[in-house]
């Protein structure tokens, strides 16, 4: 096999060194249907750990465990931000999503989340979909972001949106004095699930936009939506969308797009957009702070879908969940007043915010156990 000779040359010390900062990893193994996965879980204190579930021909079992210990330690500081009682979790299947799938897998898999009795909730990621969960769901109800014939709350895109143009709002009230969409130019990137509909609520309030899209269908669609708003809509190339004369750059294609490069190009004021792992770097954090831009830290503006699938437990109500994204307002605007105190960039603000709730939680929580059920689990 490949990957046994490889997992015995990571020596016990070795392997407790690189999860000193997690409190437990499972490694799952089921040979009949050639499961093979890793569930990290990062920190419960503020509630059971919720987090996805990836799909990847990893090279190895190194690289799959670095992803799940990553991951969820990300997703540690994004529950924490976005105040859903959960904790930090992540897992990863290690297979090609195009040919390694099969029903079997995923009620196996949904056996090892089970076998953690509710202290890890999963759902869809980076090549895995709903259909493959409603497998896993038969063998456990640790599951999120089903579809919603089986519960679930649909389409987390349109939170995220609305999550986004918080965000948004929270940047021009620190930017100009008072938070109106309209009136304000934006540079969007990508006019996706996400993109589109920020830039729908853009133009609806009347403001002037830059975009671009790879996709000619999104391209052609924007401009039929112009006219029947207030706003103004300049289609530009993809690489040319970095140095418009735009107030606000929107981000929603995809990550590693603050870069030396980039950064050298923005004209903006400042980077509000729903792109995951926006900074190449940590660093490029401290590079836009010293240009004088102002960036929404991507794990908290983006975290609209998060709120939705944690809601889920309640049973769907996606006037509730609407009610929730609106904290991303306030939670923007106080990494932002916390940067300024303390004189860090905003991505080491957002990071300290998150700290700080775990910190003061963690006397009275610590680590989550099954016996103590949520009072909002309500699914049986
Ligand atoms: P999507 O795939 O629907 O949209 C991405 C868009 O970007 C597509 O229209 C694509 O054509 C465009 N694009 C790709 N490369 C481009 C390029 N070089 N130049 C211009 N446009 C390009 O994805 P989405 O669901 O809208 O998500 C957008 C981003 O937001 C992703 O980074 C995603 O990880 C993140 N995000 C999404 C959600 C969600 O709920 N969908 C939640 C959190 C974060």
């Amino acid at each position: 096999m490949k990957f046994a000779e490889e997992t015995s040359t990571v020596n016990k010390l070795n392997l407790f060194d690189r999860m000193a900062e997690h409190e437990q990893v499972l490694f799952c193994n089921d040979p009949s249907t050639g499961l093979r996965a890793i569930i990290a879980i990062h920190n419960t204190t503020l509630g059971p750990a919720l987090g996805g579930c990836r799909m990847q021909p990893y090279e190895s079992v190194d690289e799959a465990l670095e992803d799940a210990l990553r991951l969820s330690k990300g997703m540690s500081y994004k529950c924490a931000a976005a105040d859903v009682d959960f904790g930090g979790g992540k897992a990863v299947i290690i297979g090609n999503p195009k040919t390694d799938k099969s029903p079997e897998l995923f009620r196996a898999f949904g056996q090892f989340v089970d076998s953690l009795g509710g202290r890890f909730y999963t759902g869809t990621d980076m090549g895995t979909t709903m259909d493959d969960f409603i497998h896993a769901l038969k063998e456990t109800n640790c599951i999120v972001g089903v579809p919603e014939a089986y519960g679930g709350g649909g389409d987390s895109s349109i939170p995220t949106a609305e999550g986004v143009l918080y965000g948004i709002k929270a940047t021009n009230k620190v930017l100009f004095g008072k938070d109106d969409l309209g009136g304000v130019s934006y540079a969007v990137q990508g006019l996706g699930k996400v993109g589109f509909k920020v830039a729908k609520a853009l133009l609806e309030a009347g403001a002037n936009l830059y975009v671009t899209d790879i996709n000619e269908e999104s391209i052609r669609a924007i401009e039929k939506l112009e006219s029947s708003t207030p706003g103004t809509v300049k289609i530009v190339a993809s690489e040319d969308i970095y140095s418009q004369e735009a107030d606000v750059f929107v981000p929603c294609a995809f990550g590693g797009v603050i870069n030396d490069n980039t950064i050298n190009q923005f004209k903006v004021k400042a980077i509000a957009g729903s792109a995951n792992n926006q900074l190449l770097h940590e660093s490029h954090g401290k590079k836009l702070q010293e240009k004088g831009i102002l960036y929404a830290p991507d794990y908290i503006i983006n975290s609209g879908g998060l709120i939705q699938v944690a809601d889920e437990l309640y049973g769907v109500n996606h006037e509730r969940v609407l009610a929730k994204t609106k904290h991303i307002y306030d939670a923007i605007l106080e990494v932002y007043k916390l940067a300024e105190a303390d004189g860090v960039c905003t991505m080491e603000s957002a990071n300290r915010m998150c700290e700080k709730r775990m910190a003061s939680r963690s006397k009275r929580n610590g680590f989550y156990t099954p016996t103590v059920k949520p009072k909002w689990a309500i699914r049986k």
